[in-house]
């Protein structure tokens, strides 16, 4: 979440007082590396840095320096003293993201498959987790529905998967009778009990 932050900024003994700052908004990529990312600073309170330098009252080291110090210790705080990490720089594009991707690559295959099958009528019911559904079943519909994700949307479900372990939507998975049938036998005890439950919403009788 963004917080404001107000800093006085001294600049070669002249002081620009209150300043406004903003520290936790997402930031481009493209400067990343750059010191000070992770915070805004008012345009006009720039203008000012500016009019120091062209009056030869601070030079551009000095404003560089201040700005550098204030970014710093702004997103520290914001981050309870943390300040921002490598993996808070990830754009879904270092080494732990790229040895993620692959499973991303294929739930996201495995749900476009799903979504194939879902408009199949060859594919009577739809497993998910230990529950059995009609494909019309207000639980498992989004299963139909599938978009082709764009490079922002998989580079943002790999940093979710390699930095915060989220996994991408759920797993809706059409079925055969016959692959229901087999589903439904992995899924049965030596003593008949079942692992599995058919939904209470959309009631399918299984054969
Ligand atoms: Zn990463
Ligand atoms: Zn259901």
């Amino acid at each position: 979440m963004p917080l404001d932050f107000h800093r006085d900024l001294t600049i070669n003994g002249h002081t620009i007082p209150n300043t406004e700052w903003t520290a936790g908004m997402n930031y481009p990529a493209e400067r990343r590396w750059t010191n000070g990312w992770g915070a805004t600073i008012e345009v006009p309170a720039i203008i000012e840095l500016l009019e120091l330098v062209q009056a030869g009252k601070a030079t551009l080291e000095d404003v560089k320096d201040e700005l550098t110090n204030v970014a710093n210790t702004i997103t520290q705080q914001h981050d309870d003293g943390l300040g921002i990490s490598n993996d808070d720089r990830c754009f879904g594009d270092c080494d732990k993201c790229e040895a993620r991707k692959p499973e991303v690559l294929a739930r996201y295959a495995r749900f476009r498959t799903n979504a194939a099958k879902a408009r199949d009528p060859q594919y009577t019911h739809i497993v998910s987790g230990s529950s059995v559904h009609l494909p019309t079943c207000r639980h498992v519909k989004e299963a139909a529905r599938f978009r082709e994700p764009d490079d922002a949307d998989i580079a943002m479900a790999v940093r979710g998967l390699a930095h915060d372990g989220y996994l991408l939507g759920t797993e809706h998975t059409p079925v055969t009778a016959e692959e229901l049938a087999v589903w439904r036998a992995e899924r049965t005890g030596p003593r008949g009990g079942h692992q599995y439950r058919p939904c209470k919403t959309c009631q399918p009788t299984l054969p």
